[in-house]
């Protein structure tokens, strides 16, 4: 077969969208062909992996596994960069693809046909170059050490799946007049806080950040990126597979910027000009240098997408900021001595109005006004008190200020939606939805200036989600089978940029 017949087939694969298919394809009646088939594949797959890890693009690249996380030391050019990344972490690209891509089909009822257009079409012209080599190079790592047939499109459309599915689309489906649209809402990803000066115990900067989202895809986000480019400053950043942002979002870098957000809840607006989110947010993080340079690379062409409530630190000044960046308002707190805490709500009163008419701020059972409580309650509790350690306290609380009752559910800091039939329809996420809070990190000034945070994957407060008894019991979610896995919780693990693992030199 030609690799464009090939190319054809696996697309449409990817189309009809379920790795069910793709496994099953192994056991059609064309049973021998297949297996005579797979044995030349791995034949050429064992060859061209030989091939590219001779690659001069890989210098100076590594990667290593520790406490559930996939540590990336990423260097060089763009395109090294890139092509380190889909090269490196080629595997786990192709575990987490089919379960974005069939998240994001599933939502929006869109096929994947239309993501790539849409990452072809709308999002690649407003790339800089630099971040095109980047995914470029990404797919042809990628393709280079497995038969994957993704290409920089696919990536693409990867890259974008916060911001495409959940703003562009209800944007589409409102001018196009979609009759039927499904229910489409901003995430409310995130618990996080950052704080300063009298707040904390040494007077510098304390940051943290759990990550809320779906089990299906929170369980794979699991790297830990090292990114030393060429241009621009050193970076260490959670992340997930395949995309260029940390993107939920937590991230130091070497001119002592420190960078989290939680989403705005109900959040709706999208500006078709715009430069995608993703880019922004990656750029702003390489080569922001202050809180002011940070807010000037967000807002230069701010396309709506992926609307958060950024918290910032700047460890050479000790000065914190809360940007809130909404599409058609937008406002900087900014402060030496002070905190700034996020749990997926807006609190301008323009961004309220224009950004975000639905949400209500005063409806104290929803899981971002609760968790707003007691951010307020614990911080103030902890002033002067604050550091690394307690921060890693905060972020695994189980304590529902709207029951008064400590439990794990969907209105902690350490959420566990699937525990109750109440869901968040905020975001649309139904009675028993398995999401919640996936992963942690915190870092401070000190480590942030030695490019070290810690990390804990899975829930916070070190509890398990387990996917076969959760899908016995809510048959509902069972499209997710093919995807989702136990999420069980690991240590907090310390990482330091430019760390090589016990065993290399
Ligand atoms: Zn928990």
């Amino acid at each position: 077969m030609s690799d464009v017949v090939r190319k054809v087939i696996a697309l449409s694969i990817l189309i009809i969208g379920a790795g069910v298919i793709w496994a099953g394809r192994r056991t059609t009646s064309a049973g021998e062909d297949q297996a005579a088939k797979d044995d030349m594949d791995a034949t050429i797959a064992s060859a061209r992996e030989r091939a590219a890890a001779n690659d001069a693009r890989l210098k100076g690249a590594y990667s290593y596994q520790r406490g559930g996380w996939v540590f990336v030391h990423l260097e060089g050019e763009p395109s090294s960069l890139g092509f380190q990344h889909g090269y490196l972490l080629a595997s786990e690209i192709e575990d987490a693809f089919p379960a974005v891509s069939a998240d994001m089909m599933h939502d929006t009822g869109r096929d994947w046909a239309f993501f790539r257009e849409v990452a072809r079409d709308k999002l690649w012209p407003k790339l800089d170059p630099e971040y095109q080599q980047e995914l470029q190079g990404i797919a042809e790592g990628l393709n280079a050490r497995t038969s994957s047939l993704l290409d920089v499109y696919d990536i693409v459309a990867l890259n974008a799946f916060e911001e495409v599915p959940d703003y562009y689309v209800p944007w589409l489906n409102k001018q196009e007049k979609v009759k039927n649209a499904p229910n489409l809402k901003a995430p409310g990803n995130c618990s996080a806080f950052v704080a300063t000066g009298s707040w904390t115990k040494d007077g510098q900067i304390v940051i943290a950040h759990n990550n809320w989202t779906s089990y299906m895809k929170g369980e794979r986000w699991r790297i830990i990126f090292d990114i030393q480019p060429t241009q621009g400053y050193r970076i260490l950043m959670d992340g997930f597979p395949g995309v260029i942002a940390s993107d939920d979002d937590f991230g130091i870098n070497s001119d002592g910027l420190m960078v989290t957000e939680t989403t705005i809840t109900q959040f709706e607006g999208w500006n078709p000009d715009g430069k995608p989110e993703f880019m922004r947010a990656r750029k702003a993080l390489q080569y922001g240098g202050s809180i002011d340079e940070y807010m000037r690379i967000m807002l230069d062409g701010n396309n709506g997408g992926y609307a958060n409530d950024w918290l910032l630190g700047d460890r050479k000044t000790g000065e914190i900021a809360q940007l809130e960046l909404g599409l058609k308002a937008y406002k900087l707190w900014r402060t030496k001595d002070g905190v700034f805490s996020g749990s997926n709500w807006a609190r301008d009163p323009k961004v309220l109005k224009l950004d975000t008419p639905e949400f209500d701020p005063n409806k104290l059972d929803s899981s971002p006004n609760a968790r707003r409580v007691r951010w307020d309650e614990l911080l103030n509790e902890n002033r002067g008190k604050i550091d690394v350690g307690l921060a890693q306290q905060m972020l695994a609380d189980h304590v529902d200020t709207y029951e008064k009752k400590t439990e794990a559910d969907e209105r902690v800091l350490c959420g566990h939606t699937e525990t109750t039939n109440r869901g968040v329809a905020e975001w649309a996420w139904g009675p028993y939805y398995p999401g919640g809070a996936v992963q942690g990190k915190a870092t401070d000034s000190n480590m942030a200036k030695d490019m070290r945070l810690v990390a804990r994957m899975g829930h916070p407060c070190g509890g398990d989600f387990l996917a076969s008894a959760f899908l016995a019991a809510h048959p509902e979610y069972s499209w997710e089978q093919p995807y989702l896995r136990d999420m069980k919780a690991g240590p907090w693990t310390t990482f330091h940029a430019g760390e090589k693992p016990a065993h290399a030199n």
